[in-house]
């Protein structure tokens, strides 16, 4: 975790539920929307990055739809320390922490990523 850049923390933070978007306006100026869909695929804590890793491997298609599909509503939302924030999804989910440089990394605008933002990988 590096010095207190301004690209990687947020002025602003705007939650726009009806949109499904998460918007932040970094300190260095530039504005980030985030779907609210990609957060909850992106989740990075162990249990979500153990089970896309067995979607990955399981090839059974009728075992993926025994799955109840994940709540993209964000329930509440805080900031862990000053280089993260963390998100209570409505079905009760909360254990993922976004650390904020690898959100930055991760700006879905075609500026920054023009082929769609990476997938969120923590590290
Ligand atoms: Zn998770
Ligand atoms: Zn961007």
């Amino acid at each position: 975790m590096t010095g207190m850049a301004a690209e990687t923390h947020p002025k602003d933070i705007t939650i726009d539920r009806s949109a499904g978007v998460m918007r932040v306006l970094w300190q260095d100026g530039h504005p980030s929307d985030y779907a609210l869909r990609w957060l909850r695929a992106n989740c990075p804590c162990a249990t979500c990055r153990e089970e896309r890793r067995e979607l990955v491997l399981n090839t059974d298609p009728l075992a993926l739809s025994t799955t109840p599909p994940p709540s993209f509503e964000i329930a509440g939302a805080e900031f862990v320390g000053n280089y993260a924030i963390r998100f209570t999804w409505q079905d009760g989910h909360g254990a993922g922490i976004y650390a904020f440089n690898i959100l930055r990394q991760c700006c879905p605008c075609a500026a920054c990523n023009p082929d769609g933002p990476p997938p969120f990988v923590a590290d």
